[in-house]
C-alpha cells in the first residue's frame, strides 16, 4: 500500500490551526509531512472574512502568551490587561482583580485577530509545514489506516485529520438571542491597563484596551439582534451616547467614530473531539459566547494538549493514534466543561430580567469582591485555565 501523502493534514489555518502546525513541526522529523490547509469556508456558511481583515481583539490570557511567545508567535503590539473590573447595570455589586493578586505582570494581553494571525503565519512559513493554499477543504472519508481528504478538485490521503475551521457541529447548541457589536471608542476620562466586563440586561458590555492606540478601547457589546442591527445604523453622536448610558459614567463619556461590525452569537459545541482518525480543535470543537474572553484560550489549549499526546506517534507514524487521541479528549474534558459552562452560565444569569436572580448575582460579585478566597479560583481558571 502506497504511503498516505501527509502524516497529519490540519483543516483551517485560523490561530488554533497555524498554533498546532508549530507545536507539530518542533516534534516532527520530517515537518512537511504536516500539511496546514488554509482555504476559506464553504459558501453556504455565510460571508468569509479574510483573516488580515478580521476587527476582532482578543484578549489572551497568560498561558496562551507564553505558548505564543515559545512559538516565535507574539505580536509585536499588544496591550496589557493589569486589572480587570466586573459589575452589572442597575443592580449592586461589582469586583475588581488585580495583577497584583497573582503576584504576575499582568492579567492578560489585547491582540488583534489579524496581527496574531500574520505572526503565526510567517512563523509556519518558516517551520517547514507544507502550507497547501485553496478552496474550501474538508475529510470525505476515514478508514482504519488514515483518512481521505478533498480541497476543491484535489484529494489526498492522511493519517489523521485535524479539523480547525472554525464551525463546530451541533450535537450541543444554545442560541442566545445575542449578537455582539465590535468597534473602538474613547473615553473621556481613560484609565490605562484597565479592562471591564459590565453585565447588563442585554448582555455583556466589554471594554478591553486597544492594542494599536494606547488611548482607546476595544468595545464588544452583546444585545439582541435587533438591538444590535439598530445600534449599528445608528450616528456616530447616537451611538456613543447609547454605548455611554449602557456603560455608566466610570471612564467618563465614551464616543465612538470607528466601523461596526456586528458578530452572531450561539453555543456550538462538540460531545466528543475525536471521531476515529479526525480530531476536533478549538472552535470547531466548541465556539462559545465570548464573555470573559475564552475561546481562543481554550482553543489553545486544544492544540497544546494534542500535540503532547502525539509526541511519541510523531515519531512511529505507521501505528495507530487512536489510544493517544482517546487520552487527549479525555484530558480534555473538564476545561471544555468548566470553561464552556461558564462562558454559557455568565451572560444568561445576568440577563433573566428576574430581580431575584438579579440580586444573586450581585450578593455574587459582592461576596467575589469581599473574598479573596472566592475571587482567586475563577480568577486562576479565566488567566490561566485548566491544564492537565
Ligand atoms: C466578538 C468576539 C470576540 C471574541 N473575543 C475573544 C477574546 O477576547 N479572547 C478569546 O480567547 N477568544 C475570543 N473570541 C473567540 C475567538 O475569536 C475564537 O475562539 C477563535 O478565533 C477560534 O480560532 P480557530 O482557529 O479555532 O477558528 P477561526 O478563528 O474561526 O479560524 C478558522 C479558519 O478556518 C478557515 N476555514 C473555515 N472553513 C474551512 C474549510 N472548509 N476549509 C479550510 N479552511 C476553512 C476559516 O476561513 C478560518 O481562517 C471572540 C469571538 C467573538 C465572536
Amino acid at each position: 500500500m502506497t504511503q498516505p501523502a501527509y502524516d497529519i493534514a490540519i483543516l483551517g489555518a485560523g490561530p488554533v490551526g497555524h498554533a498546532l502546525a508549530l507545536l507539530l513541526a518542533r516534534q516532527c522529523p520530517d515537518p512537511q509531512r504536516i500539511a496546514l490547509l488554509a482555504g476559506t469556508p464553504p459558501a453556504a456558511t455565510g460571508p468569509a472574512r479574510e483573516p488580515g481583515q478580521d476587527p476582532r481583539v482578543l484578549a489572551m490570557n497568560h498561558g496562551s502568551r507564553v505558548l505564543l511567545e515559545s512559538l516565535g508567535a507574539w505580536p509585536s503590539r499588544a496591550a496589557d490587561i493589569r486589572h480587570v473590573h466586573v459589575s452589572q447595570r442597575g443592580r449592586l455589586g461589582s469586583t475588581v482583580i488585580h495583577h497584583t493578586d497573582f503576584q504576575v505582570p499582568r492579567l492578560g494581553s489585547v491582540v488583534p485577530y489579524a496581527a496574531l494571525h500574520a505572526t503565526l503565519h510567517a512563523a509556519v512559513a518558516d517551520s517547514g509545514v507544507t502550507v497547501l493554499q485553496g478552496p474550501s477543504a474538508q475529510m470525505v472519508n476515514q478508514d482504519g489506516a488514515g483518512v481521505e481528504i478533498r480541497q476543491g478538485d484535489t484529494h489526498f490521503r492522511a493519517r489523521l485529520a485535524v479539523q480547525s475551521d472554525g464551525s463546530s457541529g451541533t450535537d450541543l447548541r444554545r442560541e442566545y438571542d445575542q449578537h455582539a457589536i465590535v468597534t473602538t471608542a474613547y473615553a473621556t476620562l481613560p484609565r490605562a491597563g484597565w479592562a471591564w466586563e459590565r453585565f447588563t440586561r442585554e448582555g455583556p458590555l466589554a471594554l478591553l484596551p486597544h492594542p494599536l492606540d494606547a488611548r482607546a478601547y476595544s468595545v464588544v457589546w452583546c444585545n439582541a439582534p435587533e438591538r444590535a442591527a439598530a445600534l449599528s445604523q445608528l450616528d456616530e453622536a447616537a451611538f456613543s451616547a447609547a454605548l455611554t448610558e449602557a456603560f455608566g459614567t466610570r471612564l467618563g463619556r465614551l464616543s465612538s467614530q470607528a466601523a461596526r461590525h456586528v458578530f452572531p452569537l450561539a453555543l456550538n459545541a462538540r460531545r466528543t473531539q475525536v471521531q476515529g482518525r479526525l480530531v476536533a480543535i478549538g472552535n470547531a470543537a466548541q465556539t462559545l459566547h465570548p464573555v470573559a474572553g475564552q475561546g481562543l484560550n481554550l482553543g489553545l489549549r486544544d492544540a497544546a494538549r494534542l500535540a503532547q499526546a502525539l509526541a511519541a506517534w510523531s515519531n512511529t507514524p505507521e501505528e495507530s493514534p487512536n489510544p493517544l487521541l482517546a487520552q487527549f479528549a479525555n484530558a480534555r474534558r473538564a476545561d471544555r466543561l468548566i470553561t464552556g459552562g461558564l462562558t454559557d452560565l455568565m451572560p444568561r444569569a445576568f440577563a433573566t430580567g428576574l430581580a431575584p436572580v438579579e440580586h444573586a448575582c450581585g450578593l455574587g460579585l459582592l461576596a467575589l469582591d469581599a473574598v479573596a478566597p472566592l475571587r482567586a479560583p475563577l480568577a486562576r481558571h479565566l488567566l490561566q485555565g485548566l491544564r492537565v
